[in-house]
């Protein structure tokens, strides 16, 4: 049995888009299915737009993501070889050398190598479309080399794929069209075919082939914002391929139990960024405690409290920029100490009943200071809600005549979790000791 290889093949010209990882992932997957090898190619013939600090950042992100190559590969370095083949296909009359004007300025004559092009019509069987025909004839002898050291990405590409065992080419939808040409030049080149796979293009909402330069559609993009690898890559997989039940959650080991490429359409993806988010917050809520601090680089003046905030950030958090954001903005209270302001303590005092809040504090006070130094918020609740029951058995609007001042004491802020929380997180040193500032202010 042939072994199986399968490649990712990006160009170093730019921050790596979302699709060119999804793209990896079912190269990755497949090989790994199949017991195979997968490997990465970057594709620099395109000297003027190809940046060696780009080569770096996709090394980089295929390690971030979990998608380590078995293999790296750089189709500079293979220059020699390029030059060899198409100085063989010149030689036995299958290409030519061809004196024209220049595009670019066409005072200038330049020498293009173009292929001998027998015209017959293709047809190849894609692994998701099914087959798939073109007439060549239109495409002429088109230009495959710049110059004889000089190869355009269609000769390169397939010489680097044949050279490198290359058994599955599983791409972007939008390189279709190149499949014909690249198939000629293998036929030129006496090279067997490989398998092709071409997956659906990935949508913006508004259908629009999502792309770096309209939305958000970057891989730096989503790490900034704070997304796991884990979330980016489950999510990916769903873009194009669904397992065949309403199962939503994989790992990468999962999925390379569960993926094929028979279950990958053929129509575009639409790309949900609230789908990711709430994929986001899953594997967000599988991280331990620890973990979810050090993944998330997430800071406070106090670890201890940090620490008690986290199951609070699981609920609401759907990424880790959204936990840092509620960190400095609503459960910035957790970390310092509130400045109060008294008409915001009154503002749900009922008007026929005045001094009940300062009273009801006062009270409270008393009681958190009595709790214990560990507690849940239910045991919170269960110690302070008869307090709030037997204000609103007095007159309606009593409970919350209580418990409003009771969670602006504590937290100086319109929005905040409930005072039970709070408190529990706080400790009730910490949680009594606002509460009688409070008392203080009304005093
Ligand atoms: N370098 C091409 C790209 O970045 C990939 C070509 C291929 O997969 O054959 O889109």
């Amino acid at each position: 049995m042939t072994q199986i290889v399968t490649r990712i093949a990006p160009s170093p010209t730019g921050q790596m888009h979302i699709g060119t990882v999804r793209t990896a992932l079912f190269n990755y997957i497949f090989a790994k299915q199949h017991g195979g090898t997968y490997f990465v190619r970057i594709e620099d013939t395109d000297k003027e737009r190809s940046r060696a600090e780009w080569i770096d950042a996709i090394w980089k992100d295929f390690e971030w993501c979990g998608l380590t190559p078995d293999a790296r590969y750089i189709q500079s370095e293979h220059a020699e070889r390029h030059r060899e083949l198409l100085a063989a296909l010149v030689a036995e009359g299958k290409a030519y050398v061809s004196k024209e004007p220049s595009r670019d300025d066409p005072s200038r004559q330049v020498e293009v190598v173009r292929l001998k092009n027998p015209g017959t019509r293709i047809t190849f069987t894609d692994l998701i479309r099914g087959d798939v025909s073109f007439d060549t004839a239109e495409l002429g002898d088109f230009v495959i080399a710049r110059a004889i050291d000089d190869p355009l990405y269609h000769f390169a590409v397939v010489v680097d794929d044949k050279d490198a065992g290359v058994t599955h080419i599983i791409r972007a939808e939008e390189h279709l069209s190149n499949t014909p040409r690249q198939i000629l030049i293998q036929e030129a080149l006496g090279f067997s075919r490989p398998q092709y796979a071409h997956i659906p293009l990935i949508l913006a909402p508004d259908r629009t082939k999502l792309s770096k330069r309209k939305h958000a559609a970057s891989l730096e993009h989503y790490r900034d914002e704070g997304y796991l690898p884990e979330a980016i890559i489950n999510y990916l997989a769903l873009l194009g391929w669904n397992p065949g039940t309403d199962e939503e959650h994989f790992s990468l080991s999962e999925l390379v139990e569960r993926f094929s490429l028979d279950r990958v359409q053929k129509s575009g993806a639409i790309f949900d960024e609230t789908k990711l988010k709430s994929v986001n917050q899953h594997w967000m809520r599988k991280l331990s405690i620890d973990d979810f601090i050090t993944r998330g680089a997430l800071e406070a003046n106090d670890s201890n409290t940090l620490r008690l905030a986290v199951p609070l950030l699981k609920e609401r958090a759907r990424t880790f920029g959204e936990a840092r954001e509620l960190l400095s903005g609503e459960l910035s209270c957790l970390f310092t100490q509130p400045s109060l302001d008294k008409s915001q303590l009154l503002a749900k005092e009922p008007k026929d009943r005045p001094g009940i809040a300062a009273t009801a504090l006062k009270s409270l006070s008393e009681a958190v200071r009595e709790l214990p130094a560990e507690i849940s918020a239910d045991g919170v609740k269960e110690a302070l809600m008869p307090l709030a029951d037997a204000e609103e058995a007095r007159g309606k609007g009593g409970r919350g005549a209580v418990l409003w001042p009771l969670r602006y004491a504590l937290s100086g802020q319109e929005r905040s979790p409930d005072p039970f929380t709070l408190i529990s997180i706080l400790g009730p040193v910490e949680a009594a000791s606002r509460v009688e500032k409070a008392v203080a202010i009304l005093g």
